[in-house]
């Protein structure tokens, strides 16, 4: 579905009568691309109190493996008297911030900032999650109000700029690298004002990584996408395969042929079924065999007033949305359909999280969606397996491309970047969730909204 109002105001015209008329100025996003470097600008980078040294001696770990061109919170007067200087990214370690008067160490940073963050750029805030402020409520009041921060921060740069706080739990560290790596890059383009929660594995401790290569992350996993020939179930296919997955796509039979072109094109295998089908599971462990990862994408919408609305809509949104995937979950994990180290990545909804009219039915679905993933990422404890959820916004597909256009234009400027998601927005979301290295992301719900104005 194409944005004709976002690609008009990239003209010059276009720009000058939206800026005079008060319109939203949507800018184009950089989004991933092979062989651009993953951050295309300098760093501004601090900490309060001289934050944690494990945290900064990771965050120059990656600044340095990817080339970044750093300037230190010392330095930063220094750098910002040439009125040119500007900021592909602003990271800062926050952990040591223990008070309501450190915050103001939050101010002194970002303030000389606010005007010198490039398009496109990236806030990084690193924090504490509650569990690690050991009962000081002065420190779990500090590590809260940082989020308020940045989701304000994300509404007020605007221009494509995300910001997303890192709650870092104490022994987690090591995950930090590949969650930076993600907010770092074009990949997390339409996420932000969000808290991600990284956690230790609490796995096994024979799991290591081994082989890893970071221009394909996912080689050698075995991975199942379902809803995959079309819309954002068919880019997931495709940036899961360019990371080097053996991919299986699933579809209803009815889409047979659009499955088979998309899995032919990307050397994967088809697999046409009807999620809600009694023996859906099985048929699933017979065709894939030990699956290392499972995306639970298919998805409908029927949407109508409750007071309108029929038990077959119901029945139907409820089944394929939440029942299926809770089915299918259940006899993988039971059957040992998923290895050891596998990724269940689940597609919930921000109705899911805000609820909306007329989708009383689908709401409900995606929230269990959410409660599905919550349930679950607490039996995992102790294995090296995971699961998460991603919410996405508006994303630019058949299924919004069918919501009458002015409900449809207002839903999809109603977030901080004026614009839609692509479905790739979502695909590498789900990718980096994947990731074997994704050992410390277990239970989050990250929404691939562009910072909607609707739900938390
Ligand atoms: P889409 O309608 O373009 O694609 C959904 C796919 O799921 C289709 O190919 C469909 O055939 C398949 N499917 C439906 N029922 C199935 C079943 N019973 N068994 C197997 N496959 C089945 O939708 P989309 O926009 O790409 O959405 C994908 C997912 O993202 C859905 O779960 C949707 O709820 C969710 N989502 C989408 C948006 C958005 O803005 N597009 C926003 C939030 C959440």
């Amino acid at each position: 579905m194409s944005d004709r109002y976002g690609e008009l105001v990239q003209s010059p015209l276009g720009k000058k009568v939206a800026k005079n008329l008060g319109l939203p100025m949507p800018i184009k996003l950089d989004r991933y691309e092979i062989g651009q470097p993953v951050i295309r600008g300098e760093v501004a980078f601090g900490t309060a109190f001289g934050g944690d040294e494990l945290v900064a001696s990771i965050i120059q770990n990656v600044l340095f493996d990817l080339d970044a061109k750093i300037t230190t919170a010392e330095h930063l007067n220094e750098k910002l008297t040439d009125e040119n200087a500007k900021f592909k990214v602003a990271i800062f370690d926050a952990t040591n911030i223990k008070d309501v008067d450190g915050l103001k160490k939050v101010y002194e940073f970002f303030h000389v900032l606010a005007r010198r963050i490039k398009s496109s750029g990236r806030v990084i805030i690193i924090a504490r999650p509650e569990c690690c402020t050991g009962g000081d409520v002065g420190f779990a009041i500090a590590q809260r109000a940082l989020l308020g921060f940045v989701k304000s921060v994300g509404k007020e740069f605007k221009k494509g700029i995300t910001a997303n706080v890192l709650y870092t739990q104490i022994g987690a560290e090591a995950h930090l690298e590949h969650a930076l790596k993600f907010f770092l890059s074009a990949k997390s383009a339409y996420v932000s004002g969000q808290p991600i929660y990284i956690k230790k594995s609490d796995g096994l401790d024979e799991f290591t990584v081994v082989d890893f290569d970071e221009n394909k992350p996912l080689k050698g996993r075995k991975i199942l996408v379902t809803g995959a020939s079309r819309g954002i179930g068919a880019a997931v296919a495709q940036v899961l395969a360019r990371d080097g997955a053996k991919l299986y796509c699933l579809d209803v039979p009815q889409n047979l042929a659009d499955l088979q072109k998309i899995a032919g094109n990307l050397g994967g295998y088809a697999l046409p079924l009807d999620i809600t089908e009694a023996n859906a599971a099985e048929q699933i462990v017979k065709a894939c065999g030990v699956l290392d990862g499972v995306v639970h994408n298919a998805g409908v919408t029927r949407d109508k007033m409750l007071a309108n609305m029929s038990e077959d809509k119901w029945d139907l949104v409820m089944d394929i949305n939440l029942k299926a995937i809770h089915t299918i979950n259940d006899y993988l994990i039971k059957n040992q359909g998923i290895s050891d180290s596998a990724r269940i990545v689940c597609v919930s909804s921000i109705s899911g999280i805000a609820g909306n009219l007329g989708q009383t039915n689908y709401a409900m679905s995606k929230a269990g969606v959410i409660g599905l993933v919550e349930a679950t990422a607490k039996q995992f404890k102790g294995t090296n397996q995971t699961i998460n959820a991603v919410a996405p916004g508006f994303i630019e597909t058949k299924m919004t491309g069918m919501i009458p256009f002015a409900i449809r234009e207002a839903g999809r400027r109603m977030n901080s970047m004026s614009q839609g998601g692509e479905p790739v927005d979502v695909a590498e979301t789900i990718s980096w969730l994947l990731s074997p290295k994704a050992d410390g992301l277990n239970g989050n719900v990250v929404r691939v909204c562009g910072q909607s104005l609707l739900g938390a």
